[in-house]
């Protein structure tokens, strides 16, 4: 058991670090914390109601559809389309190497999240591409949940 394992140094590897080491990272909360262990596994959770069947993200207390308290953790297929994008030439901070491409990706469950698009020419995206999750780490602590054009089959 290495349950020891949480607990890594602060220097990673240098092949950990990828052109977006440096952005502004989340910082999970306890409403949150369950999606981002989720990514962290390699599996990209939302809320779903268990009242009214509503699918929920961002993380919610209660259920923004009947306001109970009957949101639980599920796991998404990972997979949707592209529901809308923009390409940013300009970056808010040096840390983002542009172009690159921030998606709402709308998840066949029905919820949306908004990521990035990556894998992929800005040119060659638009509105209704069939797209997946992948999996990014940044940090011991955040993995972060990024989009990718589908591959078929
Ligand atoms: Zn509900």
């Amino acid at each position: 058991m290495s349950g020891a394992s949480k607990t890594r140094p602060r220097s990673e590897p240098a092949g950990e670090r990828n052109r977006s080491a440096g952005i502004p990272l989340p910082r999970p909360t306890a409403l949150s914390r369950p999606h981002w262990d989720g990514c962290r596994e390699g599996v990209l959770r939302f809320q779903r109601c268990r009242d009214c069947g509503a699918a929920v993200f961002i993380p919610q207390p209660v259920c923004p559809g009947c306001f109970g308290d009957g949101l639980r953790w599920v796991e998404s297929s990972g997979r949707g389309t592209v529901y809308s994008y923009t390409v940013v030439h300009r970056p808010p901070s040096p840390a983002f190497a542009v172009p690159y491409v921030v998606v709402i990706a709308e998840l066949e469950e029905g919820w949306h999240m908004l990521s990035n698009l990556v894998a992929c020419d800005p040119a060659d995206v638009s509105v209704d591409m069939p797209i997946e999750v992948v999996f990014e780490r940044e940090s011991a602590e955040i993995t972060l949940p990024r989009f990718r054009p589908a591959r078929s089959g």
